[in-house]
C-alpha cells in the first residue's frame, strides 16, 4: 500500500486554511520587539504596517484595529448613526451584529442573482426618513454597484460604509476598492486574503475623523492627551499581530497567484455544467481569489446542495454553506428589527456552497474536488 498517497487522500480539506510566512521572517520581526519591549499601543510595527497598507491600498489614511468586526463598529460609530441602516442579509454575522450593537436597525435589501451583492435597484424603495446609512458588502470579493449606491447616498444624504472584509487588495475599474464610500472596513482575520492572525482596518475619507477612530480603539481617549471625550473600548492591534502583517504583506502577491490557479481550475471544470452556477466574473475587478462559491440548482438535474456537500464530506472535503442561514433569520435580528422578504437572497442561501480555496491547496486536490462533484451528475 502506498501510505503516502493514502494519507494525502484521507487528510481533511477544509474550506480555507491560513497561510503562514516563513518562520524565520517572523522571528526577525519579533527580535526588535524583544529589544524594545513595546508590545502594543501603536508601536513601531503598527506604524510601519499602517504606512505599508496605506501605500498598498493607495489611500492617505487607515487606522488598524484588533479585528475586522471592531473596525466595522468603529467605522459606524464615528458617523453617529442612528435609526435604520440598509444592508444585505447575505453576509457574515459580523455585518449585522455591528449595526445592532451601534444601536441601529438593519433593513435588508435583496441581492443580485449573478454576483450576490446588494441589488442597488432595490435600495431606494427601502429608504425612509429614519435611514442614515447604507452598509453594502463586497461579498466573495464581488464588488457592489458603487456608482448607483454613491448616487443614492448623495441624493438622500446617507453615509456609505463598505464591508470589504472579502475584497482586500482588489481594484475595480482600475481604482483601489478602498476609495469607494465614506469608510471601508477590511478584515485581517487568519482566514482572509491578507491577515495579521486577528486584525482589521478602516479606510476613510474625512481626515477629521482620525481622532474619533483612535478614541474608539483606545478607551475614548484623544491620543497623546489626558482627555477622554468619546465613548471607546479596547480594539488595539498588538505589535505581534502587526509584525505578522508585515511578513504576510511581502508574500501577498505570491499567495494570491496560487489561489488564482485554484480558482481557474474550478472555473474551467465546473463552468459549463448545467445545474452548477458560478458567480459572475466581472472583468473590471482585479480579484484576490479568496472565495469560490457555486450555486447548485436542483431543477433539471435532481442534484441539490446537500447531496454535493455530503459527497464531498465522504471524501473528507468540507465545503461550507457560506452564507446560510441569512442574517435576517437570526433570532436576535428578528427580535430587534423587522424586515421584508429577500427572495433572491433566500434562493442563493439555500443553494450556495463555498469550495475550498487557499494557497496551499494543490492543483490535484482542486481537480479531485471537481471530479467528485461532476461524478454526481453522471
Ligand atoms: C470576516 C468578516 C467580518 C469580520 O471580520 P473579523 O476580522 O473576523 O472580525 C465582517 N464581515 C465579513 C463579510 C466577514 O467575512
Amino acid at each position: 500500500m502506498n501510505t503516502n498517497q493514502n494519507s494525502d487522500q484521507n487528510s481533511d480539506i477544509l474550506v480555507t486554511k491560513p497561510y503562514l510566512p516563513p518562520l524565520g521572517e517572523y522571528i526577525q520581526e519579533l527580535r526588535e520587539l524583544w529589544d524594545t519591549a513595546i508590545l502594543s499601543n501603536q508601536g513601531v510595527k503598527y506604524r510601519q504596517l499602517q504606512k505599508e497598507l496605506q501605500q498598498f491600498l493607495g489611500v492617505p489614511q487607515a487606522e488598524l484595529f484588533a479585528n475586522g468586526h471592531l473596525a466595522l463598529e468603529a467605522a459606524l460609530s464615528i458617523f453617529d448613526l442612528h435609526g435604520e441602516i440598509i444592508t444585505t442579509p447575505f453576509t457574515f454575522a459580523s455585518t449585522v451584529q455591528a449595526i445592532l450593537r451601534c444601536g441601529c436597525n438593519p433593513v435588508f435589501c435583496d441581492i443580485n442573482d449573478y454576483d450576490f451583492t446588494i441589488d442597488a435597484s432595490k435600495i431606494e424603495a427601502l429608504i425612509t426618513d429614519k435611514t442614515t446609512a447604507i452598509l453594502p458588502v463586497h461579498v466573495y470579493g464581488n464588488i457592489c454597484a458603487t456608482d448607483e449606491i454613491g448616487a443614492l447616498a448623495d441624493k438622500y444624504k446617507l453615509k456609505v460604509i463598505y464591508d470589504a472584509a472579502h475584497a482586500f487588495g482588489e481594484t475595480y475599474r482600475s481604482r483601489s476598492i478602498a476609495e469607494f464610500g465614506d469608510a471601508v472596513m477590511f478584515s485581517f482575520h487568519a482566514t482572509k486574503s491578507f491577515h495579521t492572525v486577528e486584525g482589521g482596518c478602516v479606510v476613510y475619507k474625512d481626515s477629521s475623523l482620525t481622532e474619533r477612530l483612535q478614541a474608539f480603539r483606545q478607551f475614548g481617549q484623544v491620543l497623546g492627551t489626558d482627555s477622554f471625550p468619546y465613548l471607546g473600548g479596547n480594539a488595539k492591534l498588538s505589535e505581534l499581530h502587526a509584525a505578522m502583517g508585515l511578513c504576510n504583506l511581502r508574500h501577498y502577491a505570491e499567495f494570491t497567484e496560487r489561489r488564482k490557479m485554484i480558482c481557474s481550475i474550478y472555473a474551467r471544470e465546473l463552468g459549463n455544467k448545467p445545474g452548477i452556477k458560478l458567480s459572475y466574473n466581472d472583468p473590471s475587478i482585479k480579484r484576490n481569489y479568496t472565495y469560490f462559491p457555486i450555486v447548485i440548482e436542483e431543477s433539471g438535474t435532481g442534484i441539490n446542495r446537500e447531496m454535493v456537500l455530503a459527497s464531498l464530506q465522504n471524501h473528507h472535503i468540507y465545503a461550507r454553506k457560506y452564507f446560510s442561514p441569512l442574517c435576517s433569520n437570526f433570532a436576535i435580528v428578528k427580535q430587534l428589527s423587522s424586515s421584508g422578504d429577500t427572495p433572491m437572497a433566500k434562493h442563493v442561501a439555500d443553494r450556495v456552497l463555498a469550495l475550498p480555496c487557499y494557497d496551499s491547496l494543490t492543483a490535484d486536490q482542486a481537480q479531485r474536488i471537481c471530479q467528485i462533484i461532476l461524478d454526481l451528475y453522471k
